[in-house]
């Protein structure tokens, strides 16, 4: 059976009613948003507020979600039976505009995930001075598994069952872990037709042929790569040639990132997939490890280096380390581990806040998930400016515009950080939350 999916028979003279399908048989934690890796972030969030004297009311508002919207996602499978899947879209917060953020298809998808993503959204549109609020959705399910017909089915069907709560003024979906370009098509399309015209801006991240930008695919990846050089004008640390870099995880962010760096002259050690890592100190061939890729769809077997767990990978002496992969890949269990001087969180919440502060004692540099990953957002943030305009960018210019903004990010997080002796992670918060408290104090309270 698949993960995430209840299926029931194929006999068309089933009575069964999909669209009210909450069942016992959902794993646990589908529906309680309220979950330790939620709870942990609150834990964090709330010293944090109190740390910087953020307004009381302003943080109680910013810790929890606005808005939950839970769906039931029914889509008749290749083999013509009909599966259930449980969909969501939370919209955390609407102070600095529409809501931002991505949807993601995976195995491992449940609420309390989901809202503390949409938290993260709205923290990083923030911090890199968006005029968008955060939101995230996922679909619980397992991409591998699913064909394309299966995940356009899927999809179209979410997007039909969240279409009230979505659109360009509104909430505006992106690409995240298990999800692309193709994706977002079939959401701009679903959403379309409903309206009856045609609707770009409803969705960031999609083809280049119905106005997706420039540079949109590779942003995440290369916006980590921006992060890290801007960290080095400031931070004594190997970055450039002679520098070695570990990437955890091959997806969007992993893949570009490895690429990048390696084009601004370090050396890539180790990269990992799914099914396992690869790890040569002298340097991995990327171009080898994309042509495997293409023929062989994951690392497992890959020949150019010694094969390595994620985990083991994560413990390798480096310069850099890049956790692409999925959320609390580091935690207080194997803090201690890492060996990495510099830590860029490519993936949303890949440390836990408990394993972060471990390595930030210990003098470890941690470019945080809001600011070191805020690349893809913010040239989504391009790519609907551009639709709303109808006037679209050359890729030099979307670069040279990240660029600039992953620079002016980073100077204020530090900036903060040495003013108030604060960690990268702490002072991105600090930033962040500033920005939402005085817009909440330009709008004031209703009623
Ligand atoms: N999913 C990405 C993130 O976590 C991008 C979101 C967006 O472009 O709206 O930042």
């Amino acid at each position: 059976m698949r993960q995430g999916a209840i299926e029931t028979s194929s006999d068309s003279t089933t009575t069964y009613d999909v669209n009210h399908g909450l069942r016992p048989e959902m794993p646990e934690g589908y529906v309680e948003w309220d979950a330790p890796m939620y709870r942990e972030y609150q834990h964090y969030f709330d010293r944090l507020a109190q740390r910087i004297h953020l307004d009381p009311a302003v943080a109680l508002r910013l810790r929890v979600p606005k808005r939950i919207v839970m769906v039931s996602v029914p889509a008749r499978m290749d083999d013509g039976t009909l599966s259930l899947f449980q969909g969501y879209r939370v919209q955390h917060n609407t102070t600095l505009g529409p809501c931002k953020g991505g949807i993601r298809y995976s195995a491992d998808v449940n609420l309390g995930e989901i809202c503390l993503m949409a938290m993260l959204m709205t923290l990083k549109c923030a911090l890199v001075g968006l005029p968008l609020g955060g939101a995230k959705g996922g679909v619980l399910c397992d991409p591998h598994r699913l064909s394309r017909d299966e995940l356009q089915k899927i999809t179209r069907r979410y997007t039909t069952e969240i279409i009230r709560v979505i659109g360009p003024d509104h909430d505006i979906p992106a690409p995240d872990m298990g999800t692309d370009a193709d994706v977002m098509g079939w959401i701009m399309d679903t959403y379309s037709l409903a309206k009856g015209y045609a609707v770009p801006s409803v969705v960031t991240g999609k083809p280049i042929a119905i106005g997706g930008t420039h540079g949109r695919e590779q942003a995440t990846g290369v916006g980590v790569c921006y992060a890290l050089r801007a960290a080095a004008r400031h931070i004594s640390f190997p970055f450039g040639e002679g520098a070695r870099v570990i990437v955890q995880g091959f997806g969007n962010v992993g893949s570009h990132a490895a690429r990048k760096i390696a084009s601004m002259g370090s050396t890539v050690i180790g990269v990992s997939d799914m099914t396992g890592a690869v790890y040569h100190p002298a340097g991995l061939d990327l171009e080898a490890v994309r042509e495997y890729l293409a023929q062989h769809r994951y690392l497992k077997g890959f020949p150019g280096g010694e094969a390595l767990t994620n985990a083991e990978l994560l413990e390798q002496p480096c310069d850099i380390l890049i956790p692409a992969a999925t959320s609390h890949q580091i935690t207080e269990q194997n803090a201690d581990k890492i060996q990495a001087r510099v830590i860029a969180e490519g993936a949303n919440a890949a440390l836990s806040t408990g394993g972060s502060a471990m390595l930030e004692e210990r003098g470890v540099v941690i470019i945080p998930d809001i600011l070191a990953n805020a690349g893809g957002v913010v040239t989504s943030y391009f790519e609907w400016v551009q639709g709303l305009q109808n006037f679209f960018w050359t890729e030099r210019r979307v670069n040279s515009e990240l660029q600039r903004v992953m620079d002016d990010a980073f100077e204020r997080v530090y900036l903060v950080s040495q003013k108030e002796r604060l960690g990268m992670r702490d002072a991105s918060l600090a930033v962040a939350c500033r920005r939402i408290e005085a817009a909440y104090q330009s709008r004031g309270l209703f009623p």
